[in-house]
């Protein structure tokens, strides 16, 4: 890995943050919390392509303190991501008893390195639940009948006014959110995306969650074509529901998968989102949306380093009596 240094900021009162490079970070290694999680991992219980247990040997591996799985709420119609309803409760079986397996009495440095040196770590079941207004389970389903530690709210699918007709923002292929736009809104981006964040929206008011999943993904395949970031009608949109975020109590994921994938040129949500957020006072969490067991904690450090320079001193994290918080400058993998 290259030397990388944060310049010191002449505003802030620290100075350095660190600098990181290879030497420096074995030794720093040595003294610090490991205390990176990540809560946004999917298995090919839904779309991802190992078993729980391939993603929880390759998290140890990189030295996260805790794993937490959220495969796709099943949806009542054919798709070929998401969980299938029958599919749920051996879904939540099976991490249920890893959990159990690998329970964690407390969070403290000592105890999570025996326990990781004993190839264990804290794991937590979550679900990631699709919010498409009209259409599907309510979140309180998937909360009141399966024993779940936390749930991820995102929008994939976005219904354009009375039509049942989605248009699918995520996936690969960028032809498929240009046809969606075309079809469902006549071309129209400002339409579109006020579409998307009307039901991102209702998602904040009438819904329960405890993370807001890839806050801005709806700029993926958008790569500057239809709409600039800085465009005042599209900051509107994003103030308003950062509004909504602050007023609910959410938390909000830094997602690292649009970059690491090269299918966006920044985080989800990108860096003019992070700043408003933390003038909005809103926690975050860093997480990789991992599909494949060697994701789970890609570009951990560097958008630590980020959030860091943004100004952000704290990242939430889940334990097993709740949310807390940890300081970011003290974790590192
Ligand atoms: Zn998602
Ligand atoms: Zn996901």
């Amino acid at each position: 890995m290259p030397i990388k240094s944060i310049k010191s900021s002449p505003t802030h009162p620290e100075g350095h943050y660190f600098i990181r490079n290879s030497l420096f970070n074995v030794q720093y290694s040595l003294f610090i919390l490991h205390l990176f999680q990540n809560l946004h991992t999917h298995t090919n219980f839904s779309d991802g392509s190992d078993d729980p247990e391939k993603y929880i040997e390759a998290a140890l591996i990189r030295g996260l303190s805790a794993l937490g799985f959220s495969d796709h709420s099943p949806l009542p119609f054919k798709n070929t991501f998401a969980l299938k309803e029958e599919e749920t409760g051996r879904y939540c079986k099976t991490i249920a008893e890893l959990r159990k397996k690998n329970q964690i009495s407390s969070l403290h440095e000592t105890n999570i390195k025996m326990q990781n040196a004993k190839g264990k770590m804290q794991i937590f079941l979550g679900m990631e639940a699709d919010f498409i207004p009209g259409i599907g389970l309510s979140f309180v389903y998937f909360r009141d009948n399966f024993p779940l530690d936390y749930l991820i709210g995102s929008v994939h699918l976005v219904r354009s006014g009375s039509s049942s007709e989605l248009w699918f923002i995520d996936g690969p292929d960028p032809a498929t959110y240009d046809d969606g736009l075309n079809v469902l809104f006549g071309g129209n981006i400002r339409k579109g995306v006020g579409a998307y964040h009307r039901q991102i929206n209702e998602m904040l008011t009438t819904r329960k969650m405890d993370i807001i999943g890839h806050l801005d993904k709806i700029k993926m395949h958008n790569r500057g074509r239809f709409f600039s970031e800085t465009d005042p009608w599209y900051i509107a949109l994003i103030e308003e529901t950062l509004e909504l975020v602050r007023q609910s109590g959410t938390i909000v994921e830094v997602n690292t998968r649009g970059l690491y994938k090269k299918r966006s040129d920044s985080l989800f949500p990108g860096p003019m989102i992070l700043k408003k957020i933390h003038d909005f006072n809103i926690p975050v969490i860093i997480s990789s949306d991992a599909h494949k067991p060697f994701e789970v904690s890609m570009l951990f450090n560097e958008t630590a380093d980020l959030l860091l320079e943004i100004g952000f001193r704290e990242l939430m994290i889940l334990t097993p009596s709740g949310w807390n918080t940890v300081s970011l400058k003290e974790n590192s993998i």
